[in-house]
């Protein structure tokens, strides 16, 4: 999930000041948000307190069910259109996406009322971790599903680095080394060791704009349904 954090109330104030907004929508989002407490319900009742308390007055709330679903998303905003209107901006507790996905469905002014950190794990709740960079070329399958792009502070592919010590990073000095994880559970697994994983194709990661998984969904659906099939 997107990992997100607070943004400082300042530079969100800032944002409505430099508009001289005086009346504000507020939109959370109902998945990755809600998980990592920054963009639920009880996150947005505290931003209505915090602007309402600044003097700002909060025309509604929506907590999105996923607010980086662009259908969903449009839905939500025209369920709640005479808020908006009456809204001179929206601020919006959901990751980058999710706030893009708000200020495409809207014709008013959006602004971030989360930073969005990272791509990380649910450990426990309220505890994150940061598990992927999102490279485009993934070496899971040589790491026995440890990332060293992401885990390893120095984003090293082989390793260890000469730094390791006892098992433990050099950098991060509170937590086991990343590539002496992998080989622990590579061990485990009875596999063996890639000899060398060979330098990353920067260019897979590459910002691809817009990718569709609908030609290969909709040819497996002809296929199911014995369309072409002659029969
Ligand atoms: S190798 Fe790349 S895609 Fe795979 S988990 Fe690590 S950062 Fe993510
Ligand atoms: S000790 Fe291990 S995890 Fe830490 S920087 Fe070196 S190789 Fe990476």
């Amino acid at each position: 999930m997107i990992i997100t954090k607070p943004r400082d109330w300042a530079r969100i104030k800032g944002n409505l000041e430099e508009l001289g907004a005086k009346r504000v929508f507020l939109m959370g989002c109902g998945e990755c948000a809600t998980v990592a407490h920054t963009g639920g319900h009880a996150e947005l009742m505290v931003a209505k307190s915090v602007l309402e308390g600044a003097g700002y007055e909060v025309t509604g709330l929506v907590v999105g069910a996923v607010a980086c679903h662009s259908g969903g998303t449009r839905l939500e905003m025209r369920k709640h259109q005479h808020e908006i209107d009456a809204a001179d901006a929206v601020v919006v507790l959901a990751c980058g996406a999710g706030v893009q996905t708000a200020a495409d469905a809207i014709a008013k002014p959006v602004f971030p009322g989360l930073e969005s950190a990272f791509l990380g794990n649910v450990i426990r709740n309220g505890v994150f971790e940061e598990r992927c960079m999102m490279c485009g070329d993934c070496v899971l399958d040589k790491t026995a599903g440890i990332c060293p792009v992401t885990t390893c502070p120095k984003g090293l592919l082989n390793g260890p680095c000469g730094g390791m010590w006892d098992g433990m990073c050099e950098v991060m000095t509170d937590r086991p080394c990343t590539h002496v994880k992998i080989k622990q559970r590579l061990a485990e697994q009875g596999r063996c060791r890639v000899a060398r994983i060979e330098p990353k194709d920067h260019s897979a990661k590459l910002k691809p704009g817009a990718v569709s998984m609908r030609p290969a969904r909709d040819a497996k659906k002809a296929a199911a349904s014995g369309e072409g099939s002659g029969s």
